[in-house]
């Protein structure tokens, strides 16, 4: 590609909300088979919500939500927020807590009243040797709802099994849409469990899941993908986003994501609709069919 063409098109692009950092980016997005998104913040808006929450016999809701909320107030999971936020609705007070502890990827916990509290996926849970077959029925309609199952654990007992739910951004079925007609093939790769992330998506099209990634197999999870169907590019917001959007073919970060997403990228989405993707591609087309 000259360098005109490449600036006509990153110009055209930056119109559009779209900022190539580098004019290789360009050259880059057009060899690119595989479009992957992150799923949390990035497909959806990033903003999960309490849907369901229901407690193992023996325990109080309000009793448990309160155990529950008083450790996520301490981490800053998206997740974490979902849950305090439910607890504030109910006018709950929380408990003060001790040897709080984050388990990445996994969970959090605490000691309230000196009694131990677990919060997490069901991975988890399981790693502590906790049997949750009772939750099984629910964990399994939630899933198969689009909803992210989590459990919680007071003094080593499973005392609840909840589940947040997150929006699909307005323009992410559409976007999906495009980046198919123009033949590419959409993955996703998100820590959520197994059946949460295939019903989102089968909801939305996407043709390849990479699921219960933990964060620092976003990677290897991008290798997979690439000797599958080629070169990769990939979409993400977060922290945990950043050694994937260094090590695609061409990461794409969203501008309103953490700024350590933002330094790993070679493009950046200003506004964080994903439509600007397909728009993207599609100018890189137009520009280096241009040249040849
Ligand atoms: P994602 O960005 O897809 O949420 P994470 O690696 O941050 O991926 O988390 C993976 C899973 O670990 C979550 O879906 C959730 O089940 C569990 N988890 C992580 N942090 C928390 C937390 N603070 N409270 C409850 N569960 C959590
Ligand atoms: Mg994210």
């Amino acid at each position: 590609a000259t360098p005109t063409s490449i600036m006509v098109g990153t110009g055209r692009a930056a119109e559009l909300g779209v900022l190539f950092r580098k004019g290789e980016a360009l050259q880059a997005l057009h060899g690119v088979k595989v479009i992957a998104f992150d799923k949390t913040g990035t497909l959806t808006e990033g903003k999960p919500q309490l849907t369901d929450l229901h407690v193992n016999e023996g325990f109080d809701e309000d009793a448990v939500l309160a155990h529950i909320a008083a450790v996520e107030r301490r981490s800053e999971h998206p997740i974490a927020e979902a849950l305090v936020a439910a607890a504030r609705e109910r006018n709950l007070s929380l408990p003060e807590v001790s040897d709080f502890d984050t388990v990445t990827g996994m969970g959090v916990r605490a000691k309230v009243d000196g009694v131990r509290v677990d919060v997490g996926a069901d991975r988890y849970l399981k790693s502590l040797n906790m049997d949750l077959s009772v939750f099984a029925g629910a964990a399994q309609r939630l899933a198969s709802e689009g909803k992210t199952p989590l459990y919680a654990a007071i003094d080593g007992k499973p005392a609840a099994i909840l589940a947040v739910a997150d929006k699909v951004k307005q323009g992410t079925p559409a976007a999906i849409a495009a980046l198919h007609d123009l033949g590419l093939k959409v993955a996703m790769i998100t820590g959520d469990n197994q059946g949460t992330a295939r019903a989102i998506a089968d909801e939305l099209g996407i043709d390849a899941v990479e699921a219960e990634v933990m964060p620092d197999g976003k990677v290897e999870a991008l290798k997979h993908l690439r000797q599958q169907h080629g070169a990769v590019a990939f979409v993400g917001d977060g922290i945990n986003d950043a050694p994937a959007l260094a090590a695609a073919d061409v990461g794409l970060a969203i501008g309103t994501g953490t700024d350590i997403a933002i330094e790993a990228a070679q493009v950046v989405l200003m506004r964080g609709d994903l439509r600007a993707v397909p728009q993207a591609l599609a100018i890189s087309r137009a520009t280096l069919r241009n040249i040849r």
